[in-house]
């Protein structure tokens, strides 16, 4: 028998008793799109929507003159992988419906914006027509499993990512409203027994409390930030041989200002299972997150509160009752690093890859610099399979060797250059959108990161570290959607213009940084890392990082005069 922590008695937030009303989560949906007179949906719906992979937004910079509503649509691609046909697909509907951009997410999505109602279905359609869903991409469900997209790491990669898109089928919610609204373009009858009782086999009726992330990592290469994930899988192999996993469990990026019961956190390590048990255990932890997350509190409903209160032991305990298995201890493991391999780099199987670093994820045309158009012509042509990754850049796989220059001429003719000519620090670099488009964002962060980034790149130069590499990351708000928190500089939006700063994360991506300063305004921030990189020049140790010498020097400092 498996205990749940919420009693039927406790007051449950808002979004609990609309998914309870409308567990095929299709609510109204259907009846909006088909009304042209509307420009957008009800607050319900807007929940619902979400689960469908859209985010109801309004730009926020023409918010004066009245909302102008606007659309994000969201894709799901296990592991970041899509085919040269999704591809063109996609930017195709981003220049007739969107914002003529195509944003590549943190967890190997793409994101579609500024889409207005009117295109909302066809976008949607489009994509499904072309083989790419958006279903629970947003929503209190499973969001995009990641994987490891680089090729060249291990031969288990092509494994690891059919594992990720095997038990991203296996996650997904079974609701039929999808199809029906966005694919037949069917209105719901609220009142069909197929919709107001529906009970998903495996979410239930009221689905998560939160989202639930679940990514997979290859040590020694720490690409998908596997400790802030809720779940996780650390690939343990023997040379190329798949041993099993170490499970991970209760990571997590967001927090809320003010509010203490909130904090990011890196997951725990669980234990060691064998691969057979993959999906077993996957579901054992996602059904802990569902009978024991809070669904009182959304700010406090992720599964990484329940680790915290509850504890790994508990968690074990929890996970073999529920999967019916025996873990066995972790099995030792080693990251090294994070971030992508960028250039041209040999597969395992002997063809070629590209990695091209895309600034904050955004492929776009501008300055002379058509990125977006450099990849639509070479991808027609030559037809690589594409992949996102958790670092927001693509990757251009299974390339023949008489297929490099062609694809180098290709781009170069758009201004883009395969050797990737930006500073360490400014490849190592992620933002979350923001401002305009974010409805969260306290502050700008894709739209500065550039500029900031020119002047962290100066100040490093003129300390004579032009080469340096710093992990340094951005967001509008404290939600950390560009996972600041294990960042080597993590700026975190406090208000417009103001930001806390992080410092202390590593190179592998092990460590969570810590909060050094509560609000500084955009303009002082290169005076607060002047000196810190001044100190760090005169007292690191060879071959330390920035973020190492945070964590060495000014943390102890730290901890010397806070109060008791
Ligand atoms: Fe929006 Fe905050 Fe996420 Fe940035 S971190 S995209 S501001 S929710």
């Amino acid at each position: 028998m498996i205990a749940t922590a919420v009693s039927p008695a406790s007051k449950v937030t808002r979004n609990e008793g609309l998914k309870s009303s409308h567990p095929a989560l299709g609510g109204t949906i259907a009846q909006t799109l088909a009304n042209p007179e509307l420009d957008h949906f009800t607050e319900d719906d807007y929940e619902f929507l979400k689960f469908h992979g859209v985010y109801q937004q309004d730009d926020r910079d023409k918010r004066k003159a009245g909302r102008q509503w606007i659309f994000m649509v969201r894709t799901k691609f296990p592991g970041g992988v899509l085919g040269a046909k999704q591809y063109a697909a996609c930017d195709d509907l981003a220049s007739r419906y969107g914002n003529n951009t195509l944003r590549i997410t943190t967890r190997q999505d793409f994101q579609f914006h500024g889409i207005i109602k009117s295109g909302l279905r066809q976008t949607i359609k489009g994509l499904n027509d072309a083989l790419v869903t958006t279903i629970a991409a947003c929503g209190d469900v499973e969001r995009n499993v990641m994987a490891p997209p680089t090729p060249a790491t291990s031969s288990l990669v092509d494994h690891v990512l059919e594992q990720a898109r095997e038990l991203s089928d296996a996650l997904n919610p079974a609701t039929r409203a999808y199809h029906k609204i966005w694919i037949e373009g069917q209105e719901l009858n609220l009142n069909d027994d197929t919709n107001k009782d529906f009970v998903d086999p495996l979410y239930g009726r009221v689905y998560l409390p939160r989202k639930f992330k679940t990514a997979f990592a290859i040590p020694p290469l720490n690409d998908i930030d596997i400790f802030t994930n809720d779940l996780g899988f650390i690939v343990i192999a023997e040379g190329e041989k798949l041993l099993g996993y170490n499970l991970l469990a209760g990571g997590g990026m967001g927090m809320s200002h003010g509010n203490a019961q909130t904090f990011p956190r890196l997951a725990d390590v669980i234990g060691f299972l064998a691969p057979e048990h993959l999906e077993t255990a996957a579901k054992a932890v996602l059904g802990i997150h569902r009978d024991f997350g809070d669904r009182t509190n959304r700010k406090h409903a992720r599964l990484k509160y329940v680790l915290a209160e509850r504890g790994v032991d508990w968690c074990r305990a929890e996970v073999e009752e529920r999967a019916g298995l025996k873990l066995e201890p972790p099995r030792p493991f080693k990251f090294t690093r994070q971030g992508d391999l960028l250039g041209w780099h040999r597969q395992t199987n002997g063809n070629y890859f590209l990695g091209l670093f895309v600034e904050n994820g955004r492929i776009k045309d501008a300055n002379g610099y058509r990125l977006k158009t450099g990849l639509r012509k070479v991808i027609e042509q030559f037809q690589p399979e594409v992949r996102l990754t958790p670092s927001q850049n693509i990757l251009l796989v299974n390339v023949r060797a008489e297929q490099r220059d062609g694809i180098a001429g290709g781009l170069s003719e758009q201004g883009v250059s395969v050797g990737n000519p930006f500073t360490p620090t400014r490849l190592a670099s992620m933002a979350c959108p923001a401002l305009p488009t974010c409805g969260l964002s306290l502050a700008e962060s894709e739209r500065i990161m550039p500029d900031l980034l020119t002047r962290i790149e100066q100040l490093l130069a003129e300390l004579g570290l032009p080469d340096q590499e710093i992990v340094v990351r951005m967001t509008g708000c404290p939600n950390g959607c560009a996972r600041p928190y294990v960042a080597e500089i993590g700026f975190v939006g406090k208000s417009p213009g103001k930001y806390q700063i992080y410092l202390g994360g590593n190179e592998a991506s092990t460590r969570l940084n810590r909060l050094y300063k509560e609000s500084v305004k955009m303009e002082d921030i290169i005076n607060e890392l002047r000196p810190l990189l001044i100190r760090y020049l005169r007292e690191r140790i060879p071959g330390e990082r920035f973020g190492d010498w945070c964590a060495r020097a000014l943390w102890k400092e730290q901890a010397a005069v806070a109060p008791n």
